[in-house]
């Protein structure tokens, strides 16, 4: 995901996090917000989800879409009421069967009240029946449904479930999907995981789609639109299913030599990452005049834009890459998007490097290099860069600098060690930049503190000794006022920032 995003306002409802319960004996209302000092009103507290069934339909000349979520989930507490996460317009809410009470509040939050308080522990289902245009509903001042031409597609972080399902809207909270999906004759609904099957009456055609292992909600995705569909299988043996809007115009060819390499992509992260988490595979172009692409779970979403200047396998394998950073083992919190973006911008210079287009090293040398130390670009840290810059390019690029540094201070043997363990070790589950700093001196031995709180948390440009553990040859012209010559792959891997100023900033 390379997309910057400000929510005004929302550090005022910080307060909103003290309305603790008084006593757990008595049940009182879930928090509106899980907890996230970045986005404070995302995500609720008191349950869990453990699956979202979706069953929807939807009409692309008008952009109306209708359905019924059934949600199953866990309470966590004694609940008077509690809230998810939602922007349509609401029609009925059963909880456990039984017809609850429900209005919306704040920004996007849907305040839900059953008859009977839940206990602690308790599973119960929750069904919501709601319409509405996507297009026409707004949060703090944005929308992240994405009109097109043809349909509309729901993608975008950290948010884009408000849009199309109600949910707990917080990468801590993953479940598993069934989306069933009626458009008319001739249309596609694309969302993530496996096409279980499709089923045509009266003009509409049903799209059944499954995403059985734990996934976070921004992670899930829905294209409508005219798509060219392409299947296949990796050599690995996991089932590619790639969609092309049929209306991609010049940018056809390219966008297609690039995402049909995606099996090829996936394998070779595996060298490097271990076996590919997911059994589906694939992705989107459709035709939107945003710019960005998003890691959606096995089938991320490449705007077209990506590949408006030729092919870019880059962003390809910087999605892919997110496959096992950020889908497998997510945030636990937003200020935790280094363990994202770092690491999905890293994999992009092991590509370069496998290309012979440029090392690892020789990009970070050029990142470190093309800096100069009064570039506002060192006053981001991107072990906690702020929501307001939370996809900065000094995310993704400092963000990999400093897993070169780890690499060049513990050596390969240990770094490749570490890249390889790490999704295995929090599969499916949550983890935070501390515990990767834990973990990576765990399997190396050694103490990282400093090189971590140098690389990730100071906010100015390394110097010195701390330059050298990025440049092993200790060549790093920091007093340099001309940039060295950009290692081949840099113009690809920068197009895959172009979006940080792609018209589509809230
Ligand atoms: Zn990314």
């Amino acid at each position: 995901m390379h997309r910057r995003i400000i929510v005004p306002g929302v550090l005022a409802s910080a307060t909103l996090l003290l309305a603790i319960p008084a006593s757990a004996a008595s049940p009182s209302p879930g928090a509106p917000g899980i907890g996230d000092p970045y986005y404070p009103a995302y995500g609720n507290g008191g349950y869990d989800v453990s699956h979202y069934d979706l069953r929807l339909r939807y009409r692309p000349a008008t952009d109306e879409l209708e359905g019924t979520a059934t949600l199953l989930a866990r309470t966590t507490q004694d609940l008077s009421r509690f809230n998810l996460d939602f922007l349509l317009d609401v029609s009925e809410v059963r909880v456990d069967g039984a017809k609850a009470s429900f209005t919306a509040s704040g920004e996007h939050e849907l305040e839900i009240t059953p008859k009977r308080a839940l206990p602690e522990g308790a599973d119960v289902t929750v069904v919501v029946r709601y319409r509405g245009v996507p297009s026409s509903k707004e949060a703090y001042g944005f929308t992240g449904w994405h009109r097109t031409p043809d349909g509309g597609v729901a993608a975008g972080e950290p948010e884009a479930a408000w849009w199309w399902f109600p949910s707990n809207d917080h990468p801590l909270d993953k479940a598993t999907y069934d989306v069933s999906v009626q458009v008319p004759d001739g249309t596609q609904a694309v969302s993530n995981g496996t096409l279980r099957s499709t089923d045509s009456r009266a003009g509409w055609t049903r799209w059944n789609w499954r995403s059985d292992k734990p996934q976070a909600t921004y992670l899930a995705t829905l294209a409508i639109g005219r798509f060219d569909i392409t299947t296949g299988t990796t050599e690995s043996g996991v089932p590619v299913l790639n969609a092309y809007s049929e209306d991609l115009g010049a940018d056809a060819g390219a966008a297609r030599a690039s995402v049909e390499r995606t099996g090829e992509v996936a394998d070779w992260l595996t060298e490097y990452f271990g076996p590919y988490p997911y059994d589906a595979l694939g992705g989107y172009v459709p035709n939107t005049d945003t710019g960005y692409a998003l890691e959606t779970q096995t089938r991320p979403f490449y705007s077209p834009r990506q590949f408006a200047n030729g092919s870019n396998v880059s962003v390809v394998v910087h999605e892919l890459a997110h496959q096992w950073y950020g889908n497998l083992v997510s945030v636990a919190g937003w200020k935790d998007i280094w363990i994202n973006e770092g690491f999905a911008r890293y994999a992009q210079w092991l590509w370069s490097e496998h290309e012979g287009e440029g090392t690892a090293q020789e990009l970070a040398d050029h990142v470190y290099a093309s800096r100069p130390a009064d570039d506002p670009f060192w006053t981001v840290r991107p072990g906690d860069p702020g929501p307001e810059n939370q996809f900065h390019g000094a995310v993704y690029d400092r963000g990999a600098l400093a897993l070169q540094a780890l690499r060049n201070e513990v050596g390969d043997e240990a770094f490749f060690t570490v890249l390889k363990g790490w999704p295995r070790k929090y599969a499916h589950g949550n983890a935070t930049v501390a515990d990767f700093r834990r973990y990576a001196e765990e399997v190396s031995g050694e103490p990282l503190a400093a090189l971590f709180d140098t690389w990730l948390y100071q906010a100015s440009k390394p110097e010195g000794p701390a330059a050298r553990a990025v440049s092993g040859a200790a060549k790093a012209p920091a007093g340099s006022a001309e940039a060295p010559v950009p290692p081949k792959s840099w113009k690809e891997i920068a197009a895959t920032n172009g979006v940080h100023d792609d018209g589509h900033r809230h």
